[in-house]
């Protein structure tokens, strides 16, 4: 079969499509046929060596497919021929992939796989952080970054879908106008947001600030908080955020910071189904909208991550390997 991988960190240019032998389940593990993989700003900080991972490892983490072997103990639901979905399994850049079933979870009627595989990574991420990390009540602002981005134009959506109200942020014109599709109240430009967001709040600062923008936002959002108010720094597509003086938390209102990860709000086999229920169900009735912003052959994925990289995309970008 054919597979992305990493051999050396670096650019876009490290990525590799290769033959490689066909994965084989343990006990426990699945084989899946993938139809769709996820691409996903973690795959770019895995490449480069922000998050090490020691190479040669196999590019993706997110997709679905149909199953076409198990290992011994995997239960019928996800048996030979069934759509499944997961968030978590190294190399689902590529034709097979080797799933744990602890990770893989059934894809409901009515959700079509570029859908689910659009949905397990961004999609469970805007759900923890909006119902969890910080529980958006009805009438709260908070400030979405990058609210025409995969995890962005979700969260919009989950945030309106809970009664609060979105103040976004966003590059382009053209980003402005999908995050206002997805029910932004306010798109504001990323200068001086800050400022903007306190004017739309008559002076107060929002409840919470979810960024995934990181190093290029992070100082500037702990102004836009009101007492108490929660930062949520998820990422940093920007870079990395400089270490921060706890003591400016006093002085800003006693503000909260919390950086979260998926991993810990999906640490139990309920967690995990609980919150892709959730999401995969809203796809189902409609609730949600999800927008592939672009599609890629697996010969592809290398300009999948100078797109995501260089701020060209919005939505989800999925690599077919199927074409
Ligand atoms: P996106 O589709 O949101 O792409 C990143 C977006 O960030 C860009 O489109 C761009 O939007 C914005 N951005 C701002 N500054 C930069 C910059 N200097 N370089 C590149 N992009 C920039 O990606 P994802 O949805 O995959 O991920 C969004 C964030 O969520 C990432 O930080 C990622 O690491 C994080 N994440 C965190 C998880 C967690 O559990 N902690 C899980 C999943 C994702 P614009 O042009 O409008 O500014």
């Amino acid at each position: 079969m054919r597979a992305a991988s990493v051999q050396r960190t670096g650019g876009p240019e490290v990525l590799e499509v290769r033959d490689v032998p066909d994965p084989h389940p343990g006990p426990g593990q699945l084989v899946v046929e993938v139809d769709a993989a996820g691409v996903n700003f973690i795959d770019t900080y895995q490449r480069s060596g922000v998050y090490p991972v020691q190479p040669p490892f196999g590019v993706g983490l997110e997709g679905a497919g149909r199953v076409v072997e198990v290992g011994d103990g995997v239960g019928e639901d996800l048996g030979p021929g069934r759509l499944v979905a997961w968030k978590q399994a190294p190399g689902s850049c590529a034709e097979r992939v080797l799933v744990e079933a602890a990770e893989a979870v059934p894809v409901p009627d009515g959700v079509d796989a570029e859908t689910a595989a659009a949905l397990m990574l961004q999609g469970l991420t805007a759900q923890y952080l909006c119902s969890a990390t910080y529980a958006v009540r009805p009438g709260d602002a908070v400030v979405v970054h990058a609210a025409a981005g995969g995890v962005g134009l979700l969260l919009t959506q989950m945030v309106v879908l809970r009664g609060g109200r979105v103040l976004a942020t966003t590059s382009t014109p053209e980003k402005a106008e999908l995050a206002r599709a997805a029910g932004a109240d306010e798109v504001l430009a990323y200068e001086g947001f800050a400022a903007r967001a306190r004017e739309l709040t008559d002076g107060e600062g929002v409840a919470a600030v979810f960024d995934g923008v990181g190093r290029a936002t992070f100082a500037e959002g702990l102004d836009a908080l009101r007492p108490r108010g929660v930062m949520v720094l998820f990422g940093g597509a920007s870079g990395q955020v400089e270490p921060l003086d706890v003591q400016d938390l006093n002085a800003k209102g006693s503000l909260y910071v919390t950086r979260p990860s998926l991993a810990a709000y999906t640490r139990t086999r309920a967690e995990l189904e609980e919150r892709a229920e959730q999401v995969l169900g809203w796809a189902a009735t409609g609730a949600l909208d999800v927008r592939v912003g672009g599609r890629y052959d697996l010969d592809d994925v290398a300009r999948a991550h100078e797109d995501l990289e260089a701020r060209r995309t919005t939505g989800k970008l999925l690599v077919l390997p199927g074409g």
